[in-house]
């Protein structure tokens, strides 16, 4: 490894007793979307103990930051996400979340910190920069529907200076600690939803036969939405379709009138994305109109898939590469059926979202788990892998 301020693991490990004291703080007062106050005020006094120039937009509990604004060349965004779950922690660690209920179960705190990590170590070597950096907090990933990203694009984050290229990273617990996974192209779904109401004629259960029995009804749909994902779609094209909750019913000789069903569809690609919720639509309705029963869908469309820009990360996998070994560096072979708003911004902006490895052998570990406790190790190599994309972009201009 070279030792210029290019170096940025070195200069991120002299940075990790702060992000350990930022990542614990935020880890133990976990907020959920739309209310990281707190978390605000903590990315706040980071930023201006580093100080960093920041504004918060009106209304929002996201944090923007600026390092090098007068910085001649690129911009480039990099952004974590704030806020967690409604999962009572059952880590055991130290820094446990002190709320249950809420708990940091999808690393968000880990990305904050090495984002604040990041700026840390750029702000101390300006100089090196070849543009300015933006930094950006952003609220409420874990919404699903409008989700924190699209407010905060309407605040105009990817303005004043305009960004060029965008960069995120996201904690893996398949990929081994100490590496770094990137994907060109699509790398992560597009999640909707729906709510199927089947509506039949309930009675007692022993004359099923005067009415539409809503619960078999039901039970044809769900089994009907798996034989569309395995006959509609092209074999290499992934769909999921999932019935998450069944509701009808309140005991064993009463037939309800109505059960309600909800589900998520993932898609990889735009048209596909389409395809299903019409298809989906259709298959519904006649296998409900087939036994004589009636049925009210809503669709909801959520995140759209993410397509990392093929230019930019190969650019920041090449850096990466050199930053942190070429064997710490990993082309990820497969896109993930997950979603994130990440998406939106690379929908407006080229630029791409890198999976940060926190597996450790022996230590099964699943994001939004009870249990999920990331290695503090990450920190280091999470806040130099966004320093080093940062950079490379700004020099490599694809
Ligand atoms: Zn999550
Ligand atoms: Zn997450």
């Amino acid at each position: 490894m070279r030792d210029t301020p290019e170096a940025w693991t070195p200069a991120a490990r002299s940075v990790l007793p702060a992000m350990r004291a930022w990542r614990m703080a935020i880890h133990r007062e976990p907020e959920l979307s739309t209310e990281e106050f707190r978390t605000q005020e903590k990315v706040v006094a980071a930023l201006r103990d580093l100080g960093i120039p920041y504004r918060t937009p009106p209304r929002s509990t996201a944090v923007i930051g600026l390092v090098g604004g007068d910085r001649p060349g690129p911009v480039v965004a990099l952004r974590a996400d704030l806020d967690a779950l409604p999962v009572t922690e059952a880590t055991g660690l130290s820094f446990a979340s002190r709320t249950p209920g809420r708990m940091h179960a999808c690393g968000h705190d880990v990305h904050t910190a090495c984002l604040l990590g990041a700026a840390a170590v750029l702000v101390r070597n300006e100089r090196a920069l070849g543009g300015p950096v933006k930094l950006l907090f952003q609220p409420a990933e874990e919404e699903g529907s409008t989700g924190g990203a699209l407010p905060l694009i309407a605040a105009g984050c990817l303005e004043r200076p305009t960004v060029d290229y965008v960069v995120g990273q996201h904690v893996d617990p398949s990929i081994p600690l100490g590496q770094v996974g990137w994907r060109e192209g699509a790398a992560m779904a597009a999640a909707d939803f729906f709510r199927i109401t089947v509506r039949g004629r309930g009675g007692h259960a022993s004359t099923p036969h005067q009415g539409p029995d809503a619960i078999l009804v039901a039970s044809e749909v769900v089994v009907g939405l798996q034989a569309l994902v395995s006959r509609v779609r092209e074999p290499f094209d992934p769909v999921v379709v999932s019935v998450g909750s069944v509701h009808g019913g309140t005991r064993n000789n009463i037939l309800p009138d109505e059960v309600v069903l909800e589900g998520t569809v993932r898609t990889l690609k735009p048209e596909t994305r389409k395809q299903m919720e019409s298809v989906l639509k259709r298959r519904v309705r006649s296998i409900v109109a087939s036994l004589g029963a009636r049925v009210a869908i809503q669709y909801v469309h959520g995140y759209p898939s993410l397509h990392n820009d093929p230019k930019s990360t190969r650019v920041v996998a090449d850096a990466l590469a050199v930053e942190l070994g070429r064997a710490n560096v990993t082309a990820v072979d497969h896109a993930v059926m997950g979603a994130e708003d990440f998406s939106r911004y690379l929908e407006r902006v080229p630029g791409t979202f890198l999976r940060l490895g926190v597996g450790v052998p022996g230590r099964p570990a699943s994001l939004h788990s009870a249990t999920f406790a990331p290695d503090e190790r990450a920190l280091v190599i999470g806040a130099a892998t966004l320093a080093a994309a940062a950079v490379a972009l700004q020099r490599g201009r694809p």
